[in-house]
């Protein structure tokens, strides 16, 4: 029988988790072509029909998805790991915001660091993701709140995904606080991000959405409205911070504007739970290491989301302040402790679900005919194991368009 060439052959997985049901169930291989997965199957076949000019053996690993990291603040210059000793010490967070930490400390950061600083560190944050099995990611500007500062984050945001080859989905947040120059004086901030700031942004065509945070001391819902209303007149998406602490009524919005998602939820309100179930459209952006970097109590109540057919992806909400874990595997780890969530609902999370929040589900998060070949190996048994062990990485081998990448 006479074999095509093919780029890669992965095979010796003990499972395949593909999210495709016309899948062979007993595959142990997979076959990629010019970046694409072309076929699923056991070994001795494939090697029947193909001639592989590259191979990876699984050694009885785990096969899945590259992993899509769906709600990401990486472009911060430096750390805040002094707060984290002063919320030991039992600051709350005005506390630490009236001591110069929070947000605020970090926008100082960014404005004060030239272009090329931010990159470097903005591509090391990369490669700490894709450590982990990142792949792409949706990622975040927030901490320029100036017009000049926050092209500057996207921009270096682009740069660096480039360099580093991992794609980026960027989301504007330029509705992260109101920077200090506009505390007293909200609606000139809110002016300049609708007249200024988004058609900037639009301009330069450097997001493809635009987020807020809506919380007590950041955007009431009635500013968010103004906010959401012009961005989508410009024609982005919405992705939209939400019920954090508060239920202000943001889930409610997003949900009434069609926003991609709505994420933390940790004090999601019934009726805004409600109004997700029967919307059935807007994503649950699952964030579990950000209450647990909080200490804070509440869970976004996954569960009751999930069992409503709300449609969901899980997240490390990757930032200096509140969740500082390049970690996707380790997210996963929170959902199941945090949210209760199954291994299988997990996994799901950080491929097909975050695929789809982004729009991206005709060829990422999934294995199947046609899908682009960015996988993962990972040292674990099956896909019970997923999200079972903490501290400690199960990556062992990373694909990225059919390429194996050194991590
Ligand atoms: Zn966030």
């Amino acid at each position: 029988m006479s074999t095509q060439p093919c780029q890669l052959l992965i095979f010796g997985a003990a499972e395949i988790v593909s999210w495709d049901s016309q899948a062979p169930s007993a595959a142990d291989s997979v076959v990629v072509v010019d970046g694409k997965i072309a076929e699923l199957g056991q070994e001795a076949d494939l090697r029947q029909r193909w001639s592989p000019l590259a191979e990876v053996d699984a050694a009885g690993g785990l096969v899945a998805p590259g992993f899509i990291d769906a709600h990401v603040h990486p472009v911060f210059a430096v750390g805040r790991a002094e707060e984290f000793d002063w919320r030991a010490q039992g600051m709350d967070y005005l506390e630490i915001a009236a001591r110069g930490g929070g947000i605020l400390s970090t926008v100082q950061h960014v404005r004060a660091t030239d272009p090329e600083d931010l990159f470097d560190t903005v591509c090391t944050h990369l490669r700490r993701m894709r450590r982990h099995g990142t792949t792409s990611m949706e990622g975040k500007s927030g901490y320029g709140l100036s017009t000049q500062d926050e092209l500057k984050s996207l921009q270096v945001l682009a740069q660096a995904g480039a360099a580093v080859g991992m794609e980026v989905f960027p989301t504007f947040l330029g509705a992260h606080m109101f920077p200090l120059e506009y505390r007293d004086n909200q609606e000139a901030y809110l002016d300049l991000l609708c007249n200024e700031m988004l058609p900037a942004v639009k301009e330069q065509g450097i997001a493809r959405a635009a987020d807020i945070f809506i919380e007590q001391g950041a955007f009431s819902v009635a500013q968010a409205r103004r906010y959401c209303e012009r961005a989508i007149e410009l024609g982005f998406k919405l992705r939209i911070h939400a019920d954090q602490f508060h239920q202000l009524g943001g889930v409610e919005l997003a949900v009434e504007l069609g926003a991609e998602s709505v994420d933390h939820l940790e004090a999601l309100s019934d009726a805004g739970l409600e109004a997700m179930a029967i919307s059935g459209k807007t994503y649950a952006g699952f964030l579990p290491t950000a209450p647990h970097f909080l200490r804070q109590k509440e869970n976004a109540p996954a569960r009751k989301l999930i069992q409503a057919g709300v449609p969901y992806f899980l997240a490390t909400d990757f930032n200096p302040g509140s969740s500082y874990t390049p970690s996707l595997p380790e997210a996963a780890h929170f959902g199941r402790i945090r949210l209760n969530m199954t291994a299988e609902e997990v996994l799901f999370g950080i491929t097909l679900g975050a695929a789809g929040s982004l729009g991206l589900e005709q060829r990422k998060g999934h294995l199947r005919r046609g899908a682009d070949a960015d996988l993962v190996v990972l040292d674990l048994p099956d896909l019970f194991h997923f999200g079972y062990a903490f501290g400690e990485n199960p990556l062992s081998q990373l694909i990225c368009k059919g390429d194996v990448v050194p991590f």
